[in-house]
């Protein structure tokens, strides 16, 4: 009989979270390791506690840019000491098991496929909204092999420098450092706002701060948000006039900010994108949230297996 689960894990900055996933996408056990340290010994350990007989393999989601051939991770800012780390093809050996490697926004949006938001969806992209912003697109109900970094889609020619090296990527307006920053250099220029009240060092705020105090109605907080939302709308619009997905699924803590953020988004993204095209278009919410990621990286190992 074919075995009808997989382990799913993903390797974060701070955890690795790992899961025993059926083929249904659902969730049967999860567990946690501390990613700092010997983060290959933290891998290896995640799926000794996981393994049993009945396991058709195992699949990775890592953020940064993968080496599919070699099955390894060639860049990954949160977490270098895992670059050209060949912990896939050591695990595939070891457990005489198929291993594969996706990008964590690839691995996302396969999850929201199998089991979340986009299960209704033959063509979407999904948008991973927080400290940076990834991508993942699903076209004909698969995941297409592509980095899909979509944060770093340049929108503003003469714009800020990425951390990437180009200038004026969509990450550099829209993500949650993006809003971090543009507030603190309102509060720098002197600008009016509670949130020097709220914090004694107005470099340390956090973008929930931010949101609050946008929610309580805080001028400054309000134009951070609407402004990083203007750009994600100008993001939503190139993808929908480029891809015309069925829909776009948003994902990350910056969701939360659903009201003020994407709601300006979603205007933006109507004036802007082809009007047609644009009203074929569902922009929504993730379903999955935390665990897309495990389930989509479990989800490959049916997907990919022979
Ligand atoms: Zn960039």
């Amino acid at each position: 009989m074919e075995n009808k689960y997989a382990i799913g894990i993903d390797i974060g900055g701070t955890n690795i979270r790992a899961a025993i996933v059926s083929d249904k996408g659902e969730i049967i056990k999860k567990i946690k390791e501390k990613s700092s340290g010997d983060i290959i010994h933290a891998i290896h350990k995640s799926v000794e506690n996981l393994f049993n007989e009945n396991i058709a393999g195992i699949g990775f989601a890592v953020a940064g840019l993968i080496d599919y051939q070699k099955g390894s991770v060639l860049i990954s800012p949160n977490l270098p000491s895992i670059e050209g780390e060949d912990f896939v093809n050591k695990l595939s050996a070891r457990f005489n098991l198929p291993v594969i490697i996706e990008n964590d926004a690839n691995a996302a949006a396969y999850g929201e496929l199998c089991a979340g938001a986009g299960r209704n969806y033959s063509d979407f992209v999904l948008l991973t909204l927080g400290t940076g912003i990834g991508g993942g697109i699903i076209y004909n109900k698969k995941l297409m092999n592509v980095s899909a970094e979509i944060g770093h889609m340049s929108i503003n020619s003469e714009g800020k420098k990425c951390l990437c090296g180009n200038y004026g990527c969509l990450e550099s307006y829209a993500s949650a450092r993006a809003i971090i920053s543009s507030a603190i250099a309102f509060l720098e220029n002197g600008r009016k706002s509670i949130l020097r009240d709220w914090n004694n060092n107005y470099k340390k705020i956090t973008a929930e701060e931010i949101f609050r105090a946008a929610k309580d109605g805080d001028l400054l907080s309000i134009e951070v948000f609407k402004n990083a939302g203007k750009f994600l709308g100008i993001g939503i619009s190139n993808i929908i006039n480029i891809l015309s997905p069925e829909a776009v699924i948003l994902t990350g803590g910056l969701t939360g900010a659903w009201d003020i953020y994407v709601k300006e988004a979603i205007t933006i993204a109507s004036e802007r994108a082809l009007t047609y095209l644009f009203k074929r278009t569902k922009i929504i919410k993730s379903e999955l949230t935390d665990d897309a990621g495990i389930i989509g990286a479990a989800g490959l190992v049916f997907n990919r297996q022979v």
